[in-house]
């Protein structure tokens, strides 16, 4: 807790009565990026003066999740619970100057006491970074509690003692404690602080306008982890959530984001949450993972056996699912639909579904047995590149016409897979393999007779 004047000194003051929600995450991250912007200090501190419902549960999910996102801080963690006595000096200290008094709790609770602080009433004013200055007259909050007795300071002066001992420079908060602030810089002003600078970030809504909650989705990191979000996703989209670069760039490293973040750029009105751009920024960084780390994170959330055991599978999730898939959620979605099951499974195609527009059923046999032909030559390179080049070299022999691709192609994905829609035929049979391929077209016009 040294001090150096000009240097910006924030803080993380996470209240571990729950886990951290996406809200406490953007205030965390909207700190962190401008202390670093500032190579500033962030001191880490659990504000757990609610014993009965915080616990050293969710500190511990706290820090994993700081860690994780990779928001590094430079001192702490602290607790209030354990700072307790500083507290009682500083209340003693307010009392003794007669800057607090010893009252009566309440009319009804005859014989218990609280300690007030002598509110001067004057108008506070401050300057919030994000929403400019902004003028209070506190007189309406009268004498208030700061604490229930003599050993138990209330919430706002454990955080003023805190801010001040720690020499906070800078409050970056939800605009939720935007009316504690009068009376927090009361108590910094008695207790002979600095003043530091606010910024109130504005609120996270849902797409119905309303806060931010369980019914929208995904809340909490875990949850996000869940729906297969990257970290380096959750902290670009979360940037963006109250914060925009001046133009219209979406994809930020978080070195970018350092360099660029200031308060000046944050909105004072409320950030719609939308999980569709979070997917669309999460496919970003999801095609930008090596492919090997790609197929294992796939394969982590495929649970058939069946096609784990399958020798192609890797190919086939750098094929087929690398293309289309935003969250890594998808891919056990995708697969309950039966989008690989043409690699394991041999779906017997329907005479109907072979047939394509009014094509005679007669062309369509001799599509698939000239293409049975060429397919069955020894000298055929079993590849994706090779399949589609001797397949349409086949299609333009057979004629210019367009209705020619779609009478060879169409009945061609529909004996290989047994259905109207799924990869390109060419990725198809590579991924079946020859023999499969081979069989699934004899298989086809036995239909077809
Ligand atoms: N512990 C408070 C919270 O988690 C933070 C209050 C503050 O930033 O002053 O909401």
């Amino acid at each position: 807790m040294n001090s150096n004047m000009t240097e910006v000194i924030t803080r993380f003051p996470p209240s571990p009565t729950g886990n951290l929600h996406i809200g406490n995450i953007r205030t965390l991250l909207f700190n962190y990026l401008y202390t670093r912007h500032h190579q500033g200090k962030i001191v880490m501190r659990f504000e757990d003066t609610d014993t009965q419902r915080s616990s050293t549960q969710h500190e511990a999910v706290a820090l994993e999740t700081l860690a994780a996102l990779g928001l590094e801080y430079d001192d702490g963690p602290y607790r209030q619970s354990q700072r307790t006595e500083r507290y009682v000096r500083v209340l003693n200290d307010l009392i003794e100057k007669d800057l607090a008094y010893v009252a009566e709790a309440s009319e009804e609770m005859p014989g218990e006491h609280v300690i007030r602080f002598r509110n001067p009433n004057q108008k506070i004013t401050f300057t919030d970074l994000v929403r400019g200055e902004i003028t209070i007259d506190t007189t309406d909050f009268g004498d208030f509690v700061i604490a229930r007795s003599r050993n138990n300071p209330v919430y706002h002066l454990s955080v003023v003692v805190d801010d001040v001992d720690m020499h906070v420079t800078h409050i970056i908060r939800g605009e939720d404690h935007i009316t504690s602030t009068p009376r927090q810089i009361l108590l910094i002003d008695a207790i002979g602080g600095k003043r530091p600078y606010y910024a109130h970030l504005p609120l996270i809504v849902g797409s119905d306008r309303k806060k931010l909650g369980k019914r929208h989705g995904a809340t909490t990191y875990q949850e996000f982890v869940d729906l297969g979000v990257l970290p380096e996703a959750l902290i670009n989209y979360l940037a963006l959530l109250g914060w925009n670069p001046g133009d219209d760039r979406e994809i930020f490293s978080k070195e970018e984001l350092i360099k660029e973040f200031t308060l000046e750029r944050v909105n004072n009105s409320p950030a719609t949450f939308s999980y569709e751009k979070l997917a669309s920024i999460n496919k970003h960084y999801l095609q930008k993972l090596p492919m090997e780390t790609y197929v294992q994170k796939a394969r982590n959330v495929i649970n058939s056996e069946e096609l784990l055991a399958h020798p192609r599978l890797d190919e086939a999730i750098e094929l087929v699912l690398h293309e289309r898939v935003s969250l890594l959620s998808e891919i056990p979605q995708l697969i309950e639909q039966g989008e690989l099951r043409w690699l394991i499974t041999e779906s017997p195609p329907r005479s109907e579904d072979l047939h394509y527009k009014d094509a005679p059923t007669a062309a369509i046999v001799a599509h698939l047995e000239n293409l049975l032909a060429i397919l069955s030559g020894a000298s055929v390179q079993w590849s994706v590149d090779s399949l589609r080049e001797l397949i349409w070299s086949y299609i333009h022999g057979a004629g210019e016409h367009s209705s020619i691709v779609g009478q060879t192609l169409s009945p061609l994905r529909v004996a290989l897979t047994g259905a109207k829609q799924s990869p390109d035929p060419f990725t198809v049979a590579y991924l079946i393999g020859r023999e499969a391929t081979l069989a699934r077209l004899r298989y086809a016009l036995e239909v077809l007779q």
